[in-house]
């Protein structure tokens, strides 16, 4: 009897080491099809993340930047584009909820000069602490792709603030 448990055991054992290595293997293969950004991501111009949920923030670099682009006076800019969301500013809304600066056929009509968050979406900060965010975002943006194992996330998340800080 005592040599049956022992088998057991071994059996147990080897069968438990042989889903982890499974696992493993399953992981490095996905991580393997995850190298840059643009293998999570890619932005299909959906609009959706301009419905303003949350609000777009804006600072007063992406003030400057807009305003200098449609050719207004930064303070005429937060006066007629911004609303206050508490102490920040966002960007106001049209009557249909979307981004003031959103069109239906042209889309972002500020693309070169969108704010940074725009810019950044969806490599954000956040990621890193909580890559499990990241399947959540994705509900709403059918750009970001799905299950990406949270190790590669973190990695190409890091990569890529790290380039938008030098941008
Ligand atoms: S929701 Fe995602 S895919 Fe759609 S426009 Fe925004 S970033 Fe692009
Ligand atoms: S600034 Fe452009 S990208 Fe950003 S929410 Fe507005 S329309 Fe969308």
């Amino acid at each position: 009897m005592a040599s049956d448990s022992a088998t057991d055991l071994t059996i147990s054992i080897d069968l438990t080491t042989s889903v982890k290595e499974a696992e493993y293997d399953d992981e490095k293969e996905r991580d393997s099809q995850f190298k840059t950004a643009n293998d999570i991501f890619n932005c299909i111009m959906c609009g959706e993340c301009c419905n303003g949920f949350g609000g777009t923030y804006v600072k007063n670099e992406d003030i400057e930047r807009i305003s200098a682009f449609i050719h207004c006076d930064s303070a005429e800019f937060r006066a007629k584009f911004c609303n206050k969301s508490g102490s920040k500013l966002v960007l106001s809304q049209s009557e249909n909820g979307k981004c003031i600066f959103f069109d239906s056929e042209k889309q972002c009509t500020i693309h070169p000069v969108k704010p940074r968050m725009c810019r950044n979406w969806p490599f954000i900060l956040t990621i890193i602490s909580h890559p499990e965010n990241w399947n959540a975002m994705a509900d709403s943006c059918s750009g970001m792709k799905k299950n990406i194992p949270y190790e590669t996330l973190r990695r190409i998340v890091s990569e890529k603030i790290k380039r938008q800080e030098t941008d």
